[in-house]
Formats: C-alpha cells, sequence, structure tokens
C-alpha cells in the first residue's frame, strides 16, 4: 500500500507556523515586506502572483504586487529591483517567471540583492547551497518544500539513491544539492540522460520535473520507491495531471498526488522563506 503524500495538509501546518512567526515579529515592530514583481499579462503568472499575494495577506505579511507592462525594458525593471533592494521595508523581492523576452531573465536574478532573493536564484545562494554552507541564505521553495514534505513524513533520504529528473535552476538542481546535502547518493537525469530506465529500475527516490504527463510509469520503478511528482500538465479538459502515470500506487511506498502535493507547498514555502529573510535582516540591523 502506499501513502499519499498531503502537502495540501502540510502547507496548512507550516502556514500555521509562519503566523506564529509574524505575530512574534509584529510585537517586536516589525512586518515582513514580500514584493512580487509581475511584467506583461501572462495569464497563469498572474494567477500564481495573486495567490502569493493573497497568501502572504492571510498570514500577516505586507505583500505589494507591482504590475508592469509587457513591453517594460530590461533597463527599467532593473531599476525597479534597485529601487526595491533599497527599501528597508521590503525584505522579499520576486520577480515572476517567464519574463517578457526582451528582458534577459538570469540578469534579472543576478540584480536581486542575495539577502532579498527570496526564490533563492541568484548565484550567491545557489553556490551556498552547493557548497553545504552553514550560515543562512534563501533556496528555492519548490524543493526547499519537497525536502519539508519528506521529513514531515519522517522519510529518511541519508544513504539512499535518489533520482532527480529534470534540471531546471527551479527544481531539478536545487533539488540535487538539498538532497546531497541530506547526504542521499544523487542523480540528476535530463533530456540527454540515455539510460533512465536503469536509473529509475534502482532509485530508491524519484523526483520528476519534467513537464510530461504520464513520463514515468510504474514498470519503471523499484518496488517501494518514494515518488516526488512535482509536474503540472493542464490537460484538454482542463485538469491536471503531474508527470507520473496514475497507476504507479502498487509500485511505490510514497507518492505525492497533483493536485495537492507539491503545488501547495511552493507557495508555504515561499512565505517561510520571507519571514526567515526579515527575521535576518533584523539581526543585522540589531547587530550594526
Ligand atoms: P523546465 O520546464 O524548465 O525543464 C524541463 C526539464 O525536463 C529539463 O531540465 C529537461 O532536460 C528535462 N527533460 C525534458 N524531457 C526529458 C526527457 N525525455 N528525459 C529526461 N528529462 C527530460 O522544468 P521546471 O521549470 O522544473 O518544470 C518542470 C515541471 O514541474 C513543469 O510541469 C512545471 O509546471 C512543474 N513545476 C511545478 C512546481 C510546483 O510548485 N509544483 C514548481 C515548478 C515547476
Amino acid at each position: 500500500m502506499t501513502v499519499k503524500i498531503d502537502g495540501k495538509a502540510i502547507a496548512t501546518k507550516v502556514k500555521a507556523e509562519v503566523a506564529v512567526e509574524v505575530e512574534k515579529l509584529m510585537d517586536l515592530g516589525v512586518t515582513p515586506g514580500l514584493a512580487v514583481v509581475l511584467v506583461g499579462e501572462d495569464p497563469a503568472s498572474q494567477i500564481y502572483v495573486r495567490n502569493k499575494q493573497r497568501a502572504a495577506e492571510k498570514l500577516g505579511i505586507d505583500s505589494q504586487t507591482i504590475n508592469m507592462p509587457a513591453d517594460t525594458t530590461e533597463a527599467t525593471l532593473l531599476a525597479k529591483i534597485a529601487e526595491l533592494n533599497a527599501d528597508p521595508a521590503i525584505d522579499a523581492i520576486l520577480v515572476q517567471s517567464p519574463v517578457p523576452a526582451q528582458i534577459n531573465e538570469s540578469r534579472i536574478q543576478e540584480a536581486i540583492l542575495p539577502s532579498k532573493d527570496v526564490d533563492g536564484f541568484h548565484a550567491y545562494n545557489i553556490g551556498a547551497l552547493f557548497a553545504n554552507k552553514h550560515q543562512y541564505y534563501p533556496v528555492a521553495n519548490t524543493p526547499r518544500g519537497i525536502m519539508t514534505l519528506l521529513a514531515e513524513y519522517d522519510i529518511d533520504v541519508a544513504g539512499k539513491q535518489a533520482l532527480v529528473i529534470g534540471r531546471s535552476i527551479l527544481v531539478g538542481r536545487p533539488m540535487m544539492a538539498m538532497l546531497n546535502n541530506a547526504n542521499a547518493t544523487v542523480t540528476l537525469a535530463h533530456r540527454f540522460t540515455q539510460n533512465l530506465d536503469d536509473l529509475l529500475a534502482t532509485a530508491d527516490i524519484v523526483v520528476v520535473a519534467v513537464g510530461i504527463p504520464n513520463f514515468v510509469q510504474p514498470d519503471n520503478l523499484k518496488k517501494g520507491a518514494v515518488v516526488i511528482d512535482v509536474g503540472i500538465n493542464r490537460m484538454d479538459d482542463g485538469s491536471l495531471v503531474g508527470d507520473v502515470a496514475e497507476d504507479v500506487h502498487e509500485q511505490t511506498s510514497y507518492i505525492t498526488p497533483v493536485p495537492g502535493g507539491v503545488g501547495p507547498m511552493t507557495i508555504a514555502t515561499l512565505m517561510q522563506t520571507t519571514v526567515e529573510l526579515a527575521k535576518s535582516h533584523m539581526k543585522i540591523e540589531n547587530e550594526g
């Protein structure tokens, strides 16, 4: 029997913990501030941004969405980021991906102050993650949310064979580093990987972030594998499915459903990171 990992319930728990932390900060006269920048009118991005804004408001985080037109130049966006970097009321800055083609996304990620980089995409923070540094630094929220799920279900990753499929900066690469830091033996697979079937057949933990429905089938998996399905694919009938076939349950010990698995954790973890950044800024002010 497989255990369905309840991401919604764990996300609710994380948000309740964040609300307590926000209250403690408020008592000290600090309101965590999150700025979400949306360039253009991509409908999916608008929904993501609205959900982030709502979650922040519910938790008492001071969240502002900055809407910029689709023809915004890179220079204008960089100037906005410089303004937010300098604003002491803002602890966390996020630029919703994707940005329009005239803007170099990587340059935007590097312009956000590492200490306000709530998505953990700045090279400084990625470097800290890969080096497993012990000071505080923000990391990508989706893989961090996955680590929380694994911990909440007491799934020990140390010494296990972990296979991450997909190597985006958003999910796969930081996931690889987090599992490695937790002492798993990690393989990172991607579109050029030739022996994926062999890798799947021996993996104890499989994280799939590819964006192709039914990409992983039951026959592919080792019996008792823990499967984390990150994929979000909208089907023609409007339903959402992940990257893993529905009928893998016989083969897995744990599985995250889509929807209701990894998805809810991303926003909850974003809120957690925002509050941590606010705390780290307060500490710096007190030390200064
Ligand atoms: P992406 O879309 O940027 O890239 C896809 C990755 O899959 C690439 O690294 C590519 O090399 C790999 N890939 C493609 N075909 C492959 C193949 N045949 N074999 C092996 N690897 C292959 O990745 P992303 O932004 O991480 O998104 C992946 C999926 O996860 C999407 O469905 C996305 O919607 C979803 N996602 C969900 C959340 C969440 O909160 N649940 C967050 C981020 C992304």
